[in-house]
């Protein structure tokens, strides 16, 4: 079974596999330990893209927890 990709701490984005740093918060943590994945297609009509403060349409993570 394949991993977890990373996701970051910060804007929540799932991250390319293989990548671990996030391009727009790099010096964020990243943690490959998170839940909930979320497509956000339209950021401005989301409510979960309000509550995650997300701009940018993606692949997140609900809850990313960092150690
Ligand atoms: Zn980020």
């Amino acid at each position: 079974m394949a991993k977890n990709p990373f996701a970051c701490s910060e804007c929540h984005l799932i991250l390319a596999d293989g990548i671990d740093q996030c391009s727009r918060c790099p010096s964020a943590p990243v943690s490959s330990d998170w839940t909930g994945y979320v497509v956000v297609m339209n950021p401005s009509r989301s409510e979960i893209a309000r509550r995650l403060t997300i701009d940018v349409p993606g692949n997140y993570a609900l809850k990313v927890n960092t150690r």
